[in-house]
């Protein structure tokens, strides 16, 4: 039976849950806002499953190492709705060509982030976009499952240990199935999130945390209702808090699932440094950086081909500029403080002291915005 000893170690996967045959599991949130598995001892009847399917006890990898490209989606409307070169829409479009099914995350009508399954390609609006909050898994595993056993094609999007999870639910590969992970900075948690938009009258709002209104590289954190809210992210006090480290889950300061060989087809992310290494690829208003790791995964790019920019790069070049490829965001001293005061008093206030920048590095963003101005 699954016991959590060092919340570190468990990233909110949901693998338990889901394939828990006597559904004894429930996922609880902790203080700071993150889920746990419980199990309910008295329905448990010890068959181990939930051990057996933990991606923390299943660390095989990819032993290829994936080939690397810069890519942009040639339709500008998409790209621009998109967080980086909005390569994430072409493929699962591929996917529900073949009549297949999409799994990714999306907003609910509480604003709270959980993983959908879209079927129409107009619906793909809804998983566009980076939201950086944990998304809840719920029981879409076993919805993946259902659609395969029914012989659809999948196309499951989402964090790298989300990815994990559904394949050591799965225990099996499947030629159906195409897993797309994204380059991950790490994931907020969704206490935090509630907390924030709690200052914040929210009526038939759309939210982008990476809206490119403002450039790709110095994007910007909008609500869209009746009067539209602009921030440069490095002006929010949400993303901030992000950027810094402090609202991340424990696991995220030791990712198992980062790294250049995963268990996904396909990893998706921003080319930052694109400027240096494949200047020509730079158009400021954003570049994919992708890496392909199975034969699956090739066969879908080239689908695409013709609706792409697309240049190999190297490994080496796809990561130096890009760390949080393979390395965790380090876990800043202060969180330990600042998860104890979530919810007890104004979140811009409270969130402000503890991701203040020094008052040399304020003035230097000033001048920089103000030589860069259009
Ligand atoms: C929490 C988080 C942290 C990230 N950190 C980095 C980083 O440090 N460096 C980097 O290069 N890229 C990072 N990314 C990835 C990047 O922002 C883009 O998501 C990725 O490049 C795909 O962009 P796109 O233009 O192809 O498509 P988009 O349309 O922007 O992609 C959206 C895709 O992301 C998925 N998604 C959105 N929010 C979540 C979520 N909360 N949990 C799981 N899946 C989600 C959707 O299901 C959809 O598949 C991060 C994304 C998230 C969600």
């Amino acid at each position: 039976m699954i016991t959590i000893k060092e919340k570190a170690k468990c990233s909110g996967c949901y693998s338990c849950i889901n394939i828990c045959p006597k559904k004894c599991i429930e996922m609880r949130e902790d203080e700071e806002g993150f889920e746990y598995p419980v199990v309910n001892k008295n329905v448990c009847i010890n068959c181990n499953l939930c051990e057996k399917h933990c991606p923390i006890e299943n660390k095989e990898r990819n032993i290829e190492e994936p080939i690397a490209y810069a890519a942009i989606n040639k339709n500008e409307e998409i790209r621009r709705e998109s967080s980086s070169g909005g390569m994430f829409t072409l493929l699962a479009e591929a996917i529900l060509d073949k009549g297949g099914v999409v799994y990714g995350a999306a907003f609910n009508d509480e604003y709270i982030v959980e993983h959908i399954k879209v079927t129409q390609k107009e619906d793909l609006k809804l998983l566009r976009g980076s939201k950086y909050v944990q998304s809840k898994i719920g029981t879409i595993y076993e919805d993946v499952r259902d659609s395969l056993q029914n012989g659809k094609w999948v196309y499951f999007t989402g964090t790298p240990c989300q990815v994990d999870g559904l394949l050591t639910y799965l225990g099996k590969e499947d030629s159906h199935l195409i897993c797309q992970d994204i380059v991950c900075h790490g994931v907020p948690s969704p206490k935090i999130w509630k907390w924030y938009l709690k200052q914040i009258k929210l009526n038939n709002a759309r939210i982008s945390f990476r809206d490119k209104s403002t450039g790709w590289e110095s994007y910007s954190f909008t609500i869209n209702q009746k009067k539209k809210f602009t921030q440069y992210a490095s002006d929010n006090l949400y993303m901030r808090a992000f950027v810094k480290n402090l609202s991340l889950r424990p696991s995220c300061y030791e990712c198992q699932s980062k790294g250049i060989k995963r268990k996904s087809d396909i990893t998706l992310g921003d080319f930052w440094g694109i400027n240096k290494v494949c200047p020509e690829m730079q158009d400021g208003k954003g570049t994919s950086l992708i890496f392909v790791s199975s034969e699956k995964g090739i066969r879908l790019l080239n689908e695409i081909k013709d609706k792409i920019e697309l240049r190999k790069v190297t490994i080496a070049d796809a990561v130096k500029y890009n760390p949080a490829i393979i390395v965790s965001s380090s876990q800043p001293t202060e969180r330990t403080e600042f998860m104890k005061k979530i919810g007890k008093g104004k979140f811009n206030k409270i969130t402000y002291r503890y991701v203040k920048d020094p008052f040399l590095l304020r003035m230097k963003i000033m001048i920089y915005r103000a030589i860069h101005r259009k």
